[in-house]
């Protein structure tokens, strides 16, 4: 705890933008914030309420190999990164076209690290219900990231390629997006996420039963987890939602709002902070 103290405290800080740091909150307490730029933290929820500015210097430093790009691929590395690396290859996004098994992975070791490793099948309610995966270590802050406020695993598999043919399943009958613009509203409903489970659960049996006919029986494990509830540090959601945008506009200021998800909530509009991993900014709280 001591480190959100002192983190709370600074009040300016200038270098390339990370996706903010996130930590679970409780009934209580909302998740808490820390905004990242270059090595410097700055702890948001102490600053709901005042003027923040952030600043485009308009330098771009890649978040992989810190080199300085002109465009930003693939929300903030440079271009040999993004043709190079596994992790912006499209078999991430889609990982049940994964390939490490014909032996054109782009980086084998970093594959076995990250997609051999067990992955999770969950349900979220981020502007209603929506499917999705992710590597088991990265709960809850995947759900913190795309704004949820609920969200319940069913499912485990022993690795990415297994979670993205499940996925595929449910996608026919679920989605897996989120509408940002209702996210940001905060008026999302709640859901009964177990009985959402056992909904799509019942209505996929065959095809899950003919997908662990092919993977392996041990291979996709149903979980017997509750529902997680999120809360964001929000004084007042916006009833109109417009975006910032450092690449039109290289100010960003205004009365800080909220936080949830990856946005600032400003109460002049929202801003996408993920979006610009790399931007070089400068910023100051009064
Ligand atoms: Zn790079």
């Amino acid at each position: 705890m001591s480190d959100l103290f002192s983190v709370a405290d600074v009040s300016a800080a200038r270098g390339p933008l990370r996706k903010m740091d996130i930590a679970p909150g409780d009934a209580e307490t909302p998740a808490q914030y820390t905004l990242r730029a270059g090595e410097q933290r700055i702890g948001l929820n102490a600053h709901l309420g005042a003027s923040l500015r952030l600043v485009h210097t308009g330098a771009i430093h890649c978040v992989h190999c810190g080199r300085t790009t002109r465009k930003s691929f693939a929300q903030g590395y440079c271009y040999p990164c993004f043709k190079s690396l596994a992790q912006c290859d499209t078999c991430i996004v889609k990982p049940e076209t994964c390939h490490y098994h014909a032996g054109t992975c782009r980086e084998p070791t970093w594959g076995e690290q990250h997609c051999f490793q067990p992955h999770v099948v969950y349900l979220a309610n981020s502007s209603g219900l929506k499917v999705g995966i992710t590597r088991k270590t990265q709960l809850p802050t995947r759900w913190l990231d795309q704004g949820a406020i609920q969200a319940l695993p069913i499912l485990e598999v022993d690795n990415r390629l297994q979670s993205g043919l499940v996925e595929t399943l449910f996608k026919q009958v679920v989605g897996d997006r989120t509408n940002w613009r209702a996210m940001l509203k905060g008026d999302v409903a709640p859901l009964d996420l177990p009985a959402e489970r056992d909904r799509l659960l019942a209505a996929l049996d065959q095809e899950l039963a003919a997908l662990r006919r092919r993977v392996g029986d041990q291979a996709i494990g149903t979980l017997a987890a509750a529902p997680v509830a999120l809360h964001y540090p929000v004084l007042e959601f916006p009833s109109k939602v417009v975006s910032h945008n450092f690449d039109k506009s290289p100010e960003v200021s205004g009365r800080l709002m909220g936080l949830k998800g990856q946005y600032l909530i400003f109460d002049t509009g929202v801003i996408n902070l993920r979006k610009f991993g790399g931007y070089e900014v400068e910023v100051a709280i009064e």
